[in-house]
């Protein structure tokens, strides 16, 4: 690859844009500016080959544009590796808009978004994610038809969060079947970090079964609401990462799995929703096997959201949708099992997987 036999200013000559930052064949970048609403999004479209890109828009307030234009870089080609895993005919893509959603976002901002979104033609449809509400997609809707996630009662699978969530907990399942022989969470000290519209549905699937499972948040408010509703514990500690415990559910941002926190990790599994969990694929995916750690890949076991938004394209049911989520119990211990029998990591083993699924439709 370029990147690897040049040297970072040759690179910068030579390369200004796609040599930057996450590009990775990326098909189509989109910059989306109206200073009226103060919208600023950027869409990626990653690659199409399987079907249009779908992937939610995340709003969010980057400290710089550069953060935002890396962060959709890296969602949407996680979009693609998550739908060709999970066999759906869709590629990958994602959107970001600038800025906090508390204080930014208003119809009139989602509308004009939308817009942005129907020039693309359906080449990519949008979705909700990190600081985004089914109402949201319902506003976008009102401008385009390449939206998914919308409310029931406007024809739509409604919230994906519940679907993400019980996939991530058939991949912690999965996990904990092959780590420990058993699927069976009783007593299994489970640590959740983030209990967003995804962390809190996995907090309660998993306190159901009767793991001791701890919580943590930024969200002072909503750890004292999901503690006190599921009898479950606040994090009291001063590092999580150092923390002994069985799992551990990462359910906020992603790259939480990085060069500072690699070595406190004292858990045996790690399976949860974030999305990009390693901060270097390679680095990272490497380290956690070195330390014997079952790493679940993220864009495998959270793809219960976009098998339910993909359920509104294909006109699914309700049992098709949570057949296909339930699937992902099979898919992850395939490939913790194609990962322990070639040596390669786990996510480079659900990489290759999904790489061969996209070869052979190219291939056709
Ligand atoms: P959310 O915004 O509802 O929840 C995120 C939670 O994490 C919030 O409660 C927030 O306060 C908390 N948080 C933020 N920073 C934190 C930190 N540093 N430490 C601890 N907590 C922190 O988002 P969500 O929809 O629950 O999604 C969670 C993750 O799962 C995201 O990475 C998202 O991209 C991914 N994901 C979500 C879906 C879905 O269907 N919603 C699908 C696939 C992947």
């Amino acid at each position: 690859m370029i990147t690897e036999v040049l040297t970072a200013n040759q690179l910068k000559k030579q390369a200004p844009v796609f040599g930057q930052l996450s590009f990775n064949d990326h098909e189509q970048v989109v910059f989306c500016q109206d200073k009226d609403t103060g919208l600023k999004a950027i869409i990626g479209v990653h690659n199409t080959i399987l079907g249009p890109a779908l992937g939610g828009t995340r709003m969010y307030n980057y400290q710089t544009e550069w953060d935002a234009l890396n962060d959709v870089l890296r969602l949407s080609r996680g979009m693609t590796y998550k739908a060709a895993i999970t066999g759906l005919n869709l590629g990958g893509g994602k959107a970001v808009i600038i800025g906090d959603p508390k204080v930014m976002k208003t119809p009139a901002l989602m509308r004009r978004f939308g817009e942005f979104v129907h020039t693309l033609g359906g080449k990519y449809y949008t979705a909700e994610d990190v600081g985004m509400e089914t109402s949201d997609m319902d506003t976008v809707r009102e401008v385009t038809p390449y939206v998914t996630g919308i409310s029931e009662s406007k024809g739509g699978a409604g919230n994906p969060s519940p679907v993400t969530a019980y996939g991530v907990y058939m991949g912690m399942k999965a996990s904990a079947k092959f780590s420990y022989g058993t699927d069976n969470l009783e007593g299994k000290k489970i640590l959740v970090q983030g209990i967003g519209h995804v962390g809190e549905e996995l907090v309660r699937l998993t306190a159901e079964e009767g793991a001791n499972v701890i919580i943590t948040d930024i969200n002072q408010e909503r750890l004292e609401t999901v503690s006190s509703k599921y009898g479950v514990e606040v994090y009291k500690g001063k590092d999580l990462y150092a923390e002994t415990a069985d799992i551990y559910a990462p359910c906020a941002l992603g790259a939480t799995i990085n060069d500072e926190t690699i070595n406190k990790l004292k858990v045996k599994v790690i399976a949860g929703a974030a999305n990009n969990q390693l901060a270097s694929e390679n680095i990272h995916g490497s380290l956690l096997q070195e330390k014997g750690i079952v790493y679940a890949p993220d864009f495998l076991i959270n793809a219960g959201g976009i098998i339910n938004v993909y359920a509104e394209i294909e006109g699914y049911g309700r049992d098709q949708i949570i057949n296909k989520t339930e699937n992902i119990y099979n898919t992850t211990l395939d490939i913790l099992n194609k990962a322990k029998a070639t040596g390669m990591t786990t996510n480079s083993a659900a990489v290759s997987i999904a790489d061969e699924r996209i070869a052979a439709k190219k291939n056709q």
